[in-house]
């Protein structure tokens, strides 16, 4: 990869607006090619992958002694914006011998146009509704006659004969060449003798095996229309995984189950549910445990021993046995005097490590598990609670100085995030919950990639969701804008309740939503105020249940023999 402008230039290459090359990607140096965005081939700089891909398949020819030739390519593009869907193919420059097709539906908010030169399409723009897009590119780049069909040619694929056709017959009529993912420039024909040539039958494998759907995902539904076609039926993208070995039935339906039987214990779910395991095991025990907390708030008691580590003993276990613990700061504000308590405490106890955490809390390393109560008793003096870092759970509420201090601030974002936190503490969810509210949208407080972040703007609050800043990078989709704190507040706690319900244990939210649909998400919290309440209601019920310290349960002597250090025998006693 060569740099443009300078590194080029220096060197003695022709240099244009890119790095000039031929139709084999040679520069006019006969030593040198170059490839990608800085590369320009006969006038063109290409900005998007497919491009750049055909490009490397000539260069990779001609570099093992072939001939191929790269002749350009006819690029599309799709917008990843979230809440906007624009595609654009080809050529818009108006002429006297081009002509239009325009649909527009502003209150559906949709527009196409296609511009067309001798019954030609030359260019397409798609807004709002763009499953047509691949059909009109390949329609373009093939060069078909469409005066046959013009009447509904704006309708798209599926209207030509006058009616819809099913979708999957117009995947079907698809030629080989016609290109699916526009991201990674793959094609009809490629994925389907993928998916024969390898035996495929998962998305996942069909991504890892052509690229297809790999990248911005638009082109999904494409790419498992093709994995119906080819495979028939032995392809079942509902297809059921257990839970566990111990069951034949998946999170949903043993979710389903609880509440349709009225199942209120472990031992219930598992008889009624005919587990093949009489105890169950590692995986399905916290699940059900989860389950039974959320559904029956105010019946079902916690089975501490379903329970893994962390959550058994309120602190996160180190690589070397001892713990880490990280009291509450809500909203990540403190004071001198919780400063001193924990400087005390860090000191009397010996603790070899103070860290600050990402979601703005101070964890201190290395306390041995017998002190932990002891530490507990301290911090609660100074007024700290736990701070769930180790729950499945609310954990943060990640907040900058907002309008109180920052000359941009638009809300008081700290004072917000504390009253979300003071709210939300305690609650158990699916997996871990960390929330962030930003004063303005330069985003100090990172809230774009939260599971549930809020933007504040002039006009109110821009409730985000289903972002992930860990294993996945992902930021969060929009759930809606809202004028008042109070209204903020009732969205995201309906929100995080519709989780609670919905998600499998250990599914982080952003799975969750992409499971069953951003917009099914906000038909329901933002455009259903019903059901957004009876969310909310059952939150605030099961939060009368669950906002108990369990640090100062601790404290009083609840589960002490978990921290009790275990017998030191000496040899003689052992061999006694
Ligand atoms: C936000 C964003 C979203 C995009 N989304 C899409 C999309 O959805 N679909 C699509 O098709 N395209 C998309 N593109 C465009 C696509 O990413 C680029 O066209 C493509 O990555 C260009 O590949 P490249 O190898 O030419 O350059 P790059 O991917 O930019 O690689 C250049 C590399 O050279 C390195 N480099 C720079 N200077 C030097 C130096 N002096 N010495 C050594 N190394 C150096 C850089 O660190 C970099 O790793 C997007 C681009 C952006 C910015
Ligand atoms: S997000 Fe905006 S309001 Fe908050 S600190 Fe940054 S600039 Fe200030």
């Amino acid at each position: 990869m060569i740099v443009p402008s300078s590194l080029a230039r220096d060197a003695g290459i022709a240099v244009n607006r890119g790095i000039v090359v031929d139709d084999g990607m040679m520069t006019s140096d006969p030593n040198v090619f170059s490839l990608g965005e800085c590369a320009e081939h006969r006038g063109i700089c290409y900005g998007l992958v497919a491009p750049l891909y055909e490009a490397a398949r000539v260069l990779a020819d001609r570099l093992i002694g072939g001939t191929s030739e790269y002749h350009g390519s006819v690029v599309n593009t799709k917008l990843k914006v979230t809440g906007i869907n624009l595609f654009s193919a080809g050529d818009f420059a108006e002429a006297p011998d081009r002509e239009e097709i325009v649909l527009r539906d502003a209150s559906a908010g949709i527009y196409k146009r296609l511009v067309l030169k001798d019954n030609r399409i030359i260019g397409a723009v798609l807004y709002g509704e763009t499953a047509d897009g691949s059909w009109f590119f390949d329609l373009m780049k093939r060069g078909i006659d469409i005066s046959q069909m013009r009447d509904t040619l704006i309708f798209g694929q599926s209207y030509q004969g006058g009616s819809p056709l099913d979708p999957m017959a117009a995947v079907a009529a698809l030629p080989d060449d016609a290109e699916i993912c526009g991201c990674n420039g793959v094609c009809k024909g490629k994925i389907t003798t993928t998916i024969t040539g390898k035996g495929l039958t998962s998305l996942d494998d069909v991504r890892a095996h052509t690229k297809a759907s790999a990248s911005c995902g638009s082109c999904t539904g494409l790419v498992e229309q093709l994995m119906a076609l080819t495979l028939g039926d032995a392809y079942n993208p509902a297809a059921v995984t257990p839970m566990c070995t111990c069951t034949e039935l998946g999170h949903d339906d043993v979710r389903r189950l609880i509440k349709a039987k009225g199942l209120k214990t472990i031992p219930a779910v598992m008889q009624e549910l005919e587990w093949k395991t009489s105890c169950g095991c590692a995986k399905c025990r916290p699940a059900l445990n989860y389950y039974l907390v959320c559904d029956w708030p105010d019946e079902y008691a916690d089975d501490y021993q379903s329970r893994y580590i962390n959550e058994r003993v309120h602190a996160n276990i180190q690589k070397d046995g001892t713990y880490s613990v990280v009291p509450r700061m809500w909203g990540g504000v403190t004071n001198a005097a919780e400063l001193r308590a924990i400087a005390d405490v860090v000191d009397k106890f010996e603790i070899p490590m103070v860290k600050v955490t990402g979601g703005q809390r101070i964890d201190l390393l290395g306390v041995e598990k017998e002190d932990l109560p002891a530490v507990w008793a301290d911090l609660g003096k100074a007024g700290f609670i736990s701070g769930q870092a180790y729950a499945k759970g609310l954990r943060t509420v990640k907040t900058c100085v907002g309008s109180d201090w920052c000359r941009f601030g638009t809300q008081d974002s700290t004072g917000f995030g504390i009253r979300v936190e003071k709210f939300m503490w305690g609650s158990w969810t699916p997996a871990k919950l960390k929330l962030a509210v930003s004063g303005c949208p330069r985003n100090c407080a990172e809230a774009t990639c939260k599971d549930i972040g809020v933007i504040c703007v002039d006009s109110g609050f821009e409730i985000h969701f289903a972002g992930a800043a860990g294993l996945d990078i992902k930021g969060t989709d929009v759930l809606g804008l809202v004028k008042t704190e109070d209204e903020a507040l009732e969205h995201i706690v309906a929100l995080t309740q519709m989780y609670r319900e919905q998600g499998r244990y250990l599914e982080r939210i952003y799975k969750w939503a992409k499971r069953i649909g951003h917009d099914e998400i906000r038909r329901q919290i933002m455009g259903d105020p019903e059901k957004r309440r009876a969310y909310y209601d059952r939150f605030v019920f099961s939060q009368t249940f669950a906002q108990v310290d369990p640090w100062s349960e601790r404290v009083s002597g609840k589960d002490k023999h978990e921290f009790k250090p275990m017998a030191t025998i000496s040899y003689n006693q052992a061999a006694e």
